[in-house]
């Protein structure tokens, strides 16, 4: 085998179709992209079988595009898929997903948190039999105490409330076989938590551990903001728990006011008791319940509101233009919704 460093990148190993898809969201990654196409270079060349990388570029605002244009034109085996405007990191990961032509297909972060060289060892457990290889985050590093605090909270609470088992820990970096891909493919939701999907999916699952290292450049593209609704999203895609915590805080309360009514009733009539009579203690309940009020039905506007954006039905995401193409195609391999068939009875 040559070593790396007497390899010309660009040698189109392409013969056949390609074994290997590596999908890469892409979101102002100027500083990345370079470096994670190096690394994947040699990692997948080293395997010594075809394979081709989709980068989805998510409405960067920097080098990115033009950086990748560059790689497409340097290597047939890069694809570009430019995206009309930013649509989200799962959504990216989707056109990714579509596009992707491998027997298998591996989603893998742009900045290197996720290292590429775990990769041999996902393709050997996928080799073995499993349709779907996760990669499970044994520690972080270079990460805030309040991100790794959150992301723990986040895939416990998860873990907790959905059926789906959806193992703790474990992002998006995964490799996943072409039978569980094209179920993927053939789910057009929209508020989407991959790593939940894929869980529903089923097959032969199993995790490799490794640990998390710090970005290599630039800095998160989830703000606060962004991971609420992350959370909300998976939330409320696989769990129904929220809507059904209801009805026993709704149990507790009548309770209480069943016991409330006899008691201050009594309290009146046989004591003297000064202490019924401030409004303080009505005004601080009226604000509790009120609170509670608005909290569910926060809830249950989440539930609502996804389910009017299902209805809309509009497309997950716009391509601008692709990049790359050649010897493929250009439309990804989304399902069509089967259409309705009509019966026209025949008169006579
Ligand atoms: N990303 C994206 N669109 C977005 C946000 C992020 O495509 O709107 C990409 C980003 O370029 C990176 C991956 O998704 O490749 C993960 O994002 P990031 O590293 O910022 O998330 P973190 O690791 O901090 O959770
Ligand atoms: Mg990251």
């Amino acid at each position: 085998m040559i070593p790396a460093q007497h390899k010309t990148y660009g040698e189109p190993l392409m013969t056949t179709a390609p074994h290997y898809s590596i999908v890469a969201p892409i979101f102002n990654e100027e500083g990345n992209i370079t470096l994670l196409y190096e690394r994947i270079c040699k990692v997948m060349d080293d395997l010594g079988e075809p394979w081709e990388m989709i980068c989805v570029n998510d409405g960067s605002r920097d080098r990115s595009a033009e950086m990748l244009d560059e790689l497409v034109e340097r290597d047939s085996r890069v694809r570009a898929i430019h995206f009309a405007r930013n649509f989200g990191h799962q959504i990216a990961v989707t056109a990714g997903i579509d596009y992707a032509r491998g027997d298998a297909v591996i989603l893998i972060d742009a900045d290197l948190q996720d290292p590429p060289e775990l990769i041999g060892e996902m393709v050997e457990r996928w080799k073995a039999g499993y349709q779907v290889v996760y990669a499970t985050r044994e520690r972080r590093e270079g990460e805030s105490w309040f991100k790794i605090f959150t992301a723990r909270l986040f895939y416990r609470v998860i873990h907790a409330i959905t059926d789906v088992h959806i193992p703790v820990d474990t992002g998006d970096f995964r490799l996943m076989d072409r039978r569980v891909v094209d179920v993927l493919k053939s789910m057009r939701e929209h508020s989407r938590f991959i790593r939940g999907m894929t869980s529903w999916v089923g097959f032969k699952q199993t995790g490799v551990s490794y640990v998390r290292d710090r970005r290599h450049a630039g800095e998160t593209k989830y703000p606060l903001r962004k991971m609420v609704r992350f959370a909300l999203d998976a939330i409320t895609g696989f769990s129904f728990w929220p809507l059904q915590v209801m009805v026993y805080v709704a149990l507790v309360l009548g309770v209480l006011a069943l016991l409330a009514i006899p008691f201050v009733a009594i309290m009146r009539v046989a004591t003297n008791a000064l202490w019924f009579e401030g409004q303080a203690t009505t005004i601080v309940l009226v604000l509790l319940m009120s609170s509670f009020q608005l909290f569910f039905l926060f809830v249950l506007g989440q539930y609502v509101a996804r389910t009017y954006d299902e209805t809309r039905n509009r497309p997950l995401y716009v391509v601008a233009r692709t990049s790359g193409d050649s010897g493929g195609d250009t439309e990804p391999h989304v399902p069509l919704p089967v259409e309705e068939t009509v019966h026209v009875e025949n008169g006579d």
